[in-house]
């Protein structure tokens, strides 16, 4: 195993082992099977010079920066961060040196070398709304870029909730008249990572995917990789005993708080949710949000701002045990999706799939 990949980890200190290791542990989450870490390894480590590398265009459009922040913050210098090493990130204006001509240089260039072959990663909504006058770079919307851009791109990468749903800017009364990607595009494929921000490892995952088989993985009902959102937050919670015994913080100073029980009835919208927190954690795999004390918001699930109130519990089991055991045998006999049950009608009509409530469940 040979590469510019492989040389940059040997100076770092970062033996062949490790790598495979990693590649293999990235495969495993994915649920791809065993010889695809190996695969993995060998497209990553045989990135080629920089001018051949796999083209990616980043565009951040109506975004508070926190998808830029959580992956790269969390990354460097660990093997995720190395994986930036076997892509060409020709624009992403937040980490590009260039700026105003250079900036737009450099995408149009970009652009024009790889046509039809590059990735195209956005995060943020793009807002509609004043002919799309609330976000402009270069002189023009994010609308029109979004098209521009889109039109070369072999596939989107919609980074963030923001732009896999429209995010905090969709919120209501959605001044901005923010959207999300896919409802701009309708003729590339098209990824959503959602999340508030997204898992650093998730978008790594998916960029490894793309680099070694030339294609984005498998997908859910919301355009999310099932390797990540196949589950939900409560499916795999530390805390989840806990819930199945009945026993639940009323504060988040009481005892039962102190003794780490479950956060549902201070508003936990993890049995909702579907997102990879609880396995892949946070911060290098040191803690998550529930670990931390505070309740899952959902925010991984679309139109979570307006779903009903972070602090206020889902329809309340009357008993947690049999709640649990239909969940089972509902999950498993029908492979249905739980939504949230303050979901208003826009999204639930949006949501091609069957759903199923807790308080379907309570039934
Ligand atoms: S309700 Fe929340 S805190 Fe309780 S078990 Fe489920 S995910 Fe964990
Ligand atoms: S625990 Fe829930 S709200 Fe927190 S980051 Fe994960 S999915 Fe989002």
């Amino acid at each position: 195993m040979q590469g510019p990949l492989i040389e940059t980890l040997a100076r770092q200190g970062i033996t062949r082992r490790t790598f495979m290791k990693y590649c293999a542990t990235l495969a495993s989450m994915m649920a791809l099977p065993p010889a695809a870490g190996r695969a993995m390894a060998e497209a990553m480590a045989a990135a080629p010079a920089a001018s051949r590398r796999p083209s990616v265009i980043w565009l951040p459009f109506q975004e508070c920066t926190g998808c830029t922040e959580s992956i790269t913050r969390s990354h460097s210098p660990t093997l995720e961060g190395l994986i930036f090493d076997s892509i060409s990130l020709d624009y992403q204006e937040t980490l590009m040196a260039a700026a105003g001509h250079q900036a737009e240089e450099a995408l149009h260039a970009a652009m024009k070398a790889n046509e039809g072959k590059y990735l195209l990663i956005v995060d943020g909504s793009i807002p509609l709304g004043l002919d799309g006058a609330y976000s402009c770079i270069a002189g023009k919307s994010n609308l029109e870029t979004l098209k521009e851009v889109a039109k070369g791109a072999a596939a989107i990468v919609a980074m963030g909730s923001c732009a896999a749903y429209g995010g905090l800017p969709r919120a209501n009364p959605n001044p901005t008249g923010a959207v999300s990607v896919s409802d701009i595009i309708k003729d590339k494929p098209i990824i959503n990572i959602p999340g508030c921000p997204p898992i650093p490892t998730v978008i790594t995952g998916v960029l490894a995917h793309f680099l070694t088989f030339g294609s984005l993985p498998e997908l859910d009902q919301h355009g999310r990789p099932k390797a990540f959102y196949g589950e939900t937050i409560h499916d795999r919670c530390y805390r989840r005993p806990f819930y199945d015994q009945g026993k639940f913080a009323k504060t988040f100073d009481d005892e039962g708080a102190r003794n780490g029980w479950c956060l549902f009835e201070l508003g936990c919208k993890g049995p909702v949710t579907y997102n990879a927190c609880a396995t892949v954690k946070w911060n290098g795999g040191t803690s998550w949000p529930v670990e931390s004390g505070h309740g899952c918001l959902g925010c991984s699930e679309p139109d979570f701002w307006d779903a009903g109130g972070f602090y206020k519990a889902l329809s309340m089991p009357a008993d947690p045990l049999k709640l649990a055991a239909k969940a089972a045998v509902v999950g498993a006999a029908a492979g249905v999706a739980v939504s949230f049950v303050n979901r208003g009608k826009k999204s639930a009509a949006k949501t091609a799939h069957e759903t199923t409530t807790l308080a379907d469940l309570e039934k």
